[in-house]
């Protein structure tokens, strides 16, 4: 899995970072996460399939998060798009979207299928052939979700060389890489670790924006490889950031280090930050293994 920064910037774009949004490639399937404003172009200019997207995550109802989805749409339709496209958003915003397009005269060549986001727990809303993604409240000032992409654990890897040492007849194959045993013709039992090799262990990704800290946050993500998590503001701004509903960057750390990620990746920075090192080196003296979010910048979910 690898997560392509289209928007790093909170409400206000700047000149170097675009609002929230942001590309999951797992097993070259697409998951685009938030939608702000100029996500097509940064499609674009990123050189990311736009018609290899399905499933759209929208975390909340402000503005930064989803104003990118009516071009998207739009450009969508004049693509002659006819596959389905899925939404995961909170608040109802079946009625609102549909009313819009509406408005604006759009009519849609394609299906959306809609998933509204609700509840206090972690719910499952997506299962594919690779990955499930669930979604989790956050805190902030508009009902608001995180999501955690979960690679599914895949078969057990042959040993190629126990083939030709075995004789294992390719009929047998499927079964063995689900972990059984070989039994030979001669009716002895050849254990499977002997023939296999554990597979990679399954990768996962959580997104968390916006929110202020909270304490249950960490069970949420609890061992994520990868977190991405808001820090609009410097730790000096704690009151700021709990008035409007968001995170400091030592208070990212904090989950991150609560939740025994592998990695954090910060983001979802305020306009007023021309340059976010600081962000990073206070994240880095909570949970060292931080990184600050780059438009276009692309980074690898890594097993720890
Ligand atoms: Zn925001
Ligand atoms: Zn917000």
């Amino acid at each position: 899995m690898k997560l392509t920064i289209l928007g790093s910037s909170s409400a206000l774009p700047t000149s170097e970072r675009y609002p929230s949004a942001h590309v999951l490639n797992a097993h070259e399937r697409l998951y685009l996460i938030d939608c702000g404003e100029g996500t097509q172009m940064q499609l674009r200019r990123n050189r990311i399939r736009i018609s290899g997207i399905n499933h759209i995550f929208i975390s909340h109802l402000h503005g930064d998060h989803v104003f990118g989805l009516y071009g998207l749409l739009s450009t969508f339709n004049l693509m002659n798009r006819k596959q389905p496209l899925n939404l995961y958003t909170p608040g109802n915003y079946k009625n609102i979207l549909l009313s819009h397009l509406k408005d604006f005269d759009i009519n849609l060549n394609f299906e959306l299928v809609f998933t509204d986001l609700a509840g206090r727990d972690l719910i499952e809303i997506l299962d594919d052939k690779y990955i499930t993604v669930s979604a989790f409240p956050l805190e902030h000032r508009v009902p608001t979700f995180g999501f955690i992409f979960r690679e599914k654990p895949t078969d057990r890897k042959m040993l190629k060389e126990s083939i030709d040492i075995y004789n294992i007849p390719i009929s047998a194959i499927q079964r063995i890489k689900k972990g059984d045993d070989y039994i030979t013709e001669a009716g002895d039992i050849i254990k499977n670790e002997l023939i296999t090799i554990n597979p990679p262990e399954p990768l996962s990704f959580a997104y968390c924006s916006d929110t202020k800290y909270f304490k249950r946050m960490a069970s949420f993500v609890k061992d994520v490889d990868l977190l991405y998590h808001e820090a609009t503001f410097e730790s000096s701004q704690e009151r700021l950031a709990a008035a409007t509903g968001h995170s400091t960057s030592v208070q990212a750390a904090t989950v991150a280090k609560d939740a025994g990620a592998g990695e954090l990746l910060i983001g979802h920075f305020s306009a007023r930050y021309k340059d976010i090192s600081l962000l990073v080196e206070e994240a880095r003296t909570v949970f060292p293994e931080t990184v600050g979010a780059v438009d276009g910048k692309t980074y690898e979910v890594k097993a720890f």
